[in-house]
């Protein structure tokens, strides 16, 4: 890994005040290890206390909406999440595009949305096990890759993707390094193709049963940039195992 690797945390649909405690303890921890760029996406009603809590990680939303405002009951728009600290936002989670029938276009509407209000975003990508099984994993990523990703002026410096094969989200199972590292190479060219040279810099995360465990193998496969944690990021412990191995 070239870059500094980028380790974030998806907390989901976890986490009460209570859990303020681990956001606290990873943020001290990061002060000694800065090589690694960490943060934290909470669920929207810790946002604002966790920005106030922790100093150093940066901390971002799991989602927005694609409309700036208005009536969608429910719904946080990007200005609301940046107001309440937020500084980028995951779009396109695959418990997103299932749960919530997220299409491509949806998935591109919000990262647009989002770095309009001034956020830097996530873009998930991922194959099922299905299409992995029948040879299509790398046309289901590129064609994800197409549909989702935004569009406009110098978008590229505010995107990260994160390549998160469906099957290996909290099951404990991960690709090999080698399958990792082609998808990832598979990845880069598309952002290539999309941004020229600024495609180039874009950072890739692994993101799939990232564990303390096995994170030193999976971040040194081929053109991965840092990893997207679910499960292993809801106790500072674990999540700085993760870190630490970065
Ligand atoms: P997991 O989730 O680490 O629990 O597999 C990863 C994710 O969904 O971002």
């Amino acid at each position: 890994m070239t870059m500094r690797p980028y380790i974030v945390g998806n907390w989901k649909m976890h986490g009460t005040r209570a859990m303020l405690a681990e956001a606290r303890a990873i943020d001290r921890a990061a002060e000694r290890l800065l090589k690694v760029e960490v943060a934290i996406a909470p669920p929207f009603t810790l946002i604002h206390a966790t920005r106030k809590e922790a100093n150093l990680i940066g901390v971002g939303a799991q989602d927005v909406h694609a409309a700036d405002g208005g009536a969608h009951t429910g719904d946080i728009s990007a200005a609301m999440a940046k107001d309440a600290g937020a500084g980028f936002t995951i779009v396109g989670h695959s418990e997103r595009r299932a749960d919530h029938k997220e299409t491509n276009e949806l998935v591109k509407e919000k990262a647009e949305a989002a770095i309009a209000a001034g956020m830097n975003v996530i873009v998930c990508v991922g194959e099922t096990e299905e299409e992995r099984d029948s040879g299509k994993a790398e046309a289901v990523v590129a064609e994800q890759l197409s549909g989702s990703l935004p569009e406009g002026e110098n978008v590229a410096e505010k995107i990260t993707v994160a390549y998160e094969p469906v099957w290996a989200i909290g099951t404990g199972r991960t690709p090999t390094v080698d399958d990792i590292g082609a998808m990832h190479r598979h990845i880069r060219e598309k952002l290539v193709d999309t941004f020229g040279e600024d495609g180039a810099a874009i950072r890739i995360l692994y993101g799939g049963s990232v564990k303390p465990d096995n994170a030193a193998e999976l971040l040194a496969a081929d053109e991965v940039g840092g990893a997207l944690v679910g499960g292993a990021s809801l106790t500072a412990e674990s999540f700085l195992g993760i870190i630490i191995a970065a």
